[in-house]
């Protein structure tokens, strides 16, 4: 077998990993190249909808999650002025789904889970510090000219997959556009050891709190909380991650006298983005890579891991045989519409719904909310819809 007999990966995050691990099962050679000397600890998904638990429990993953992570099977929004909650129970779609609730679980530690159980398998090899600095493909084949600890070599596959974050490489050097926008406040977010749930009842594990003032997220990973805020108004990015402001902002949560434990803290900038298309060729695009949304609602590594397993499936059947190149452009039909008329409007409805100011429009949207989820049928209708369930199925109806 020719050594570029494989598929190459720019990324060794969730999707890079989720797509390696997918087609290394199959019996398709797979090369990642991380541009990091290891796989990161970021502090962003802790979220794993049902369907992604259905997807990795193939595996053996999710197991695995929940032993190190914490089932949550509600949801909640809340009125923090008035503490009235409008609950969701994702028991009312067990029957659409082997995991009805979600999983909360750091990514950084699902990446380390897939690496650990991919690392010995003999088609799969997975490259630390190997930066991919431009892309190439002609008819039969497609190479990454990369930095491997400060050598550079060009590095061959049958197809490269860029799973290599927002800022990727392998989009860029395309020419591929990421339209969209990119909101004017950033997300601070502080993580602390302090009880909440000791102060606020009923409290859920994951938690989209809207207030007159200031909105705020509330997710609780084992042993912390993390708490997201946004940026005010002129605020500056120096000011919004100070300690003293994340004090301030937490004390508005719940006032103490001693300060908050801050375990961690970090401050992003928001897009709602999507790449003009997902395949050139033999070059395709996945996750972050190929869309960006705001956290809200916990959807963007989720839907990255959907790419990867559509694209898997299409380059399986086109491997083997079963299938022709066409079915690349369908990767990208099927898939980009769910990043923006799915992912991208849940995720900026979340965002309206906690950025309205008007006490009376605020306090209508709750009602609304609500209703929704007291009325079996109708919350039923959003649990599909926010669990990403109707994303996926709506993806497989597009030729
Ligand atoms: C505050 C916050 C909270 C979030 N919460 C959730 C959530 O609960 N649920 C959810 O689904 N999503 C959430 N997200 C989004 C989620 O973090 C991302 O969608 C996810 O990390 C995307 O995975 P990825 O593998 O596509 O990219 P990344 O995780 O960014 O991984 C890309 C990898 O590629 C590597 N790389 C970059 N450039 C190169 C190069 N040139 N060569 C080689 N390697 C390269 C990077 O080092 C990195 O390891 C959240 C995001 C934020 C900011």
């Amino acid at each position: 077998m020719a050594v570029e007999d494989r598929v190459i990966i720019a990324g060794a995050g969730p999707v890079g990993l989720v797509a390696a691990m997918r087609l290394a099962d199959r019996g398709i050679p797979v090369l990642v190249m991380e541009a990091n000397p290891d796989l990161a600890i970021d502090l962003r998904a802790s979220t794993h909808h049902p369907p992604t638990l259905d997807i990795l429990d193939e595996y053996g993953i999710t197991q695995q999650m929940i032993a190190d992570g914490l089932i949550a099977p509600t949801w909640q929004f809340r009125n923090r002025e008035t503490g009235e909650r409008a609950e969701f129970d994702l028991g009312l779609i067990k029957d659409e789904t082997a995991h009805p609730y979600r999983v909360q679980c750091e990514q950084h530690k699902l990446t380390r889970l897939i690496h650990q159980k991919i690392k010995d398998w003999d088609n799969v090899e997975v490259w630390f510090n190997t930066r991919v600095e431009d892309i190439g493909q002609d008819a039969d084949s497609a190479w990454a000219v990369v930095d491997r600890g400060g050598e550079k070599l060009t590095v061959r596959g049958r197809y490269l997959i860029g799973a290599d974050g927002a800022s990727s490489a392998v989009r860029i050097k395309l020419g591929i556009g990421f339209e969209g926008v990119t909101y004017p406040e950033w997300f601070v977010q502080g993580t602390t050891s302090f009880e909440f749930r000791d102060y606020m009842p009923n409290l859920s594990l994951i938690n989209y709190v809207s207030d007159s003032d200031e909105w705020f997220v509330l997710l609780r990973v084992i042993g912390k909380w993390r708490a997201l805020f946004p940026s005010r108004e002129g605020e500056s990015q120096e000011d919004a991650i100070s300690d003293a402001s994340l004090q301030k902002r937490l004390n508005g949560i719940h006032a103490k006298a001693e300060p908050y434990d801050l375990m961690h803290k970090t401050i992003y900038r928001i897009h709602q983005r999507v790449a003009t298309t997902y395949n050139m060729g033999r070059i395709f695009l996945a996750g972050d890579a190929a869309h960006l949304n705001n956290p809200l609602g916990g959807m963007g590594m989720n839907g990255g891991i959907h790419d990867a397993v559509n694209l898997t499936d299409k380059l399986t059947a086109v491997w083997r045989g079963e299938g022709d190149a066409g079915l690349f452009d369908r990767y990208t039909r099927q898939r980009q519409p769910i990043a923006v008329e799915n992912v991208q409007a849940q995720a900026e409805r979340n965002r309206k719904l906690l950025n309205e100011r008007d006490p009376k429009v605020r306090l209508a949207n709750f009602r609304d909310t609500q209703k929704t989820a007291s009325d079996p049928k109708k919350a039923r209708d959003f649990l599909l819809r926010s669990s990403m369930i109707e994303g996926l199925r709506r993806a497989e109806t597009i030729a």
